[in-house]
């Protein structure tokens, strides 16, 4: 069986850019070889369908044939994937590179490495060096929202708390930017052709639906939350702002929906809230 048949270690191995993608690193050895990307990948796994998919599930068996074919340790390997976020931030994990921080990705290399961070869409900070990220083209687009910068710093670190560590506070963070991307009605009710432009986030930063209306820019559904990196900051200062003020804000927005619309944010944010007391009392119970 070729499956059980340990890959040997590759004869010329590329060492790892801090913080570089799996998939890039594979992508890189095979440009270094000739051979196409997924070739290289089926050398070592077999089973492999995809170079995507092997970024976001991969078992710890297949980190170890990894590793022993790019002679490293299967740790590091673990670290260059995405198996360890949290499921519910895998939405905000981008197909793409949608971002780059020009310090951090060498551009000397051909093909240059892609990094980690260039994926993950609740980032507009470097995790290396914290700089603000650029969009994928390198360029540094004016953000309307920047008297919410404090706000949107919050809440990266919660969402990336949530996703890389798995640590919440009272709610996940990825589950309220989820909610503030649905549309609520406002009053009097919008044309038809503008009922796109109205979310939820625009009842708490209010600067939204002007920004949106002027750069006619549609934002994405609550399924694929991932926002254009300039407008990202809204959304993140608007997951702060709902886990600051707490509960009963979910609640309050609550008034900003009709009809099936609505019944589904009632439902999630009273789910939400269920886990929240739930959590809440069982670390009451650890304390007894
Ligand atoms: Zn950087």
């Amino acid at each position: 069986m070729i499956e059980n048949t340990p890959p040997r270690q590759l004869p010329v191995c590329l060492p790892p850019h801090s913080d570089e993608l799996l998939s890039s690193w594979i992508s890189r050895h095979a440009a270094f070889y000739a051979v196409p990307p997924l070739v290289m990948l089926r050398h070592c796994l077999p089973e492999a369908s995809a170079l995507r998919a092997t970024d976001l599930q991969l078992s710890s068996d297949q980190e170890i044939r990894l590793a022993n074919m790019f002679a490293t340790e299967p740790a590091v390997v673990r670290r260059m994937a995405f198996t360890n976020v949290a499921q519910s931030s895998r939405r905000l994990i981008a197909a793409r590179p949608t971002q780059i921080c020009t310090s951090c990705s060498p551009a000397y290399t051909e093909p240059a490495p892609i990094l980690r961070s260039q994926l993950l869409g609740w980032r507009i900070t470097c995790p290396l060096c914290g700089s603000q990220l650029l969009d994928a083209v390198g360029r540094e687009l004016p953000c309307p929202f920047r008297q919410y910068c404090a706000a949107a710093l919050h809440g990266e670190r919660l969402l990336d708390d949530e996703a890389e560590r798995d640590i919440r506070t009272w709610a996940s963070p990825s589950e309220i930017a989820r909610l503030l991307l649905m549309r609520r009605m406002t009053w009097p009710p919008p044309r038809e052709e503008n009922l796109w432009r109205f979310r939820v986030l625009g009842a708490i930063v209010p600067d939204l639906d002007h920004v949106i209306a002027e750069q006619q820019e549609n934002l994405p559904t609550p399924a694929k939350p991932i926002l254009p990196l300039q407008l990202r900051p809204a959304l993140l200062a608007g997951v702060a702002i709902v886990e600051r003020a707490g509960p009963e804000m979910l609640r309050m927005l609550r008034g900003h929906m009709m009809g099936d619309n609505r019944v589904r944010f009632t439902d999630a944010a009273e789910n939400i809230i269920a886990r929240a007391h739930r959590s809440n009392v069982s670390s009451q119970m650890h304390l007894i």
